[in-house]
């Protein structure tokens, strides 16, 4: 259940950030509130109903955590470790992704839309209902998942490994896809194009 407050600047219609009164960009000392967000994070297991929008992560860990319904819109994440990572109901769209890892994670109800993954690892993961939707993806390695009924709808895929995934009710349609490899992927369960839509 979310439960945020639109930051107090006038006009800004951004959450308020991790329990303040204002959005990450209208706090005062910015760096110091940011500060306070990654250690909050870094010794919290259970992270639920916050919002961490505009944040920067670098060389960060969030390996075993617990991420409930929160937001993390418009972040950065480099050099991210999301191994045994379980996230619920959350939002990454409009996202940076290099070189981070997510190995035996689970996502759910989880949105990716429009953010950006590189030279990024998703293995042995188990991604439900999750939205990828307009996302540019190249150079990643997304073999060995269940990706159950997510959608990478319009999005631009290149040179990306999606072999031995489930795939079924995964939609690609109106994506570009370049060099992708769906080797041992059930491909037929997936879907690539509009069809038997009759008026
Ligand atoms: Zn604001």
């Amino acid at each position: 259940m979310f439960s945020f407050k639109k930051c107090g600047e006038k006009s800004c219609h951004n959450f308020i950030f991790n329990g303040g009164l204002f959005c990450l960009k209208h706090c005062a000392r910015e760096s110091h509130t940011e500060k306070k967000a990654l250690e909050f994070i870094r010794d919290t297991q259970l992270i639920q109903n916050l919002n961490f929008q505009f944040m920067k992560f670098q060389d960060f860990s969030f390996s075993g955590k617990h991420i409930n319904s929160c937001f993390f819109k418009n972040c950065s994440f480099r050099n991210c470790d999301f191994s045994d990572v379980q996230i619920n109901q959350s939002f990454f769209d409009f996202s940076d992704f290099e070189n981070c890892t997510f190995r035996k994670s689970t996502m759910k109800f989880v949105s990716l839309a429009a953010s950006d993954f590189h030279h990024c690892t998703i293995n042995e993961s188990d991604i439900f209902h999750s939205n990828f939707n307009g996302s540019k993806i190249s150079s990643c390695d997304f073999s060995g998942n269940d990706f159950y009924f997510s959608a990478f709808l319009n999005g631009n895929l290149k040179q990306t490994d999606f072999s031995n995934c489930n795939i079924k009710k995964v939609s690609f349609v109106f994506s570009k896809l370049d060099g992708i490899n769906f080797k041992f992927s059930n491909t037929q369960e997936a879907l690539f194009e509009m069809s038997g839509y009759q008026i």
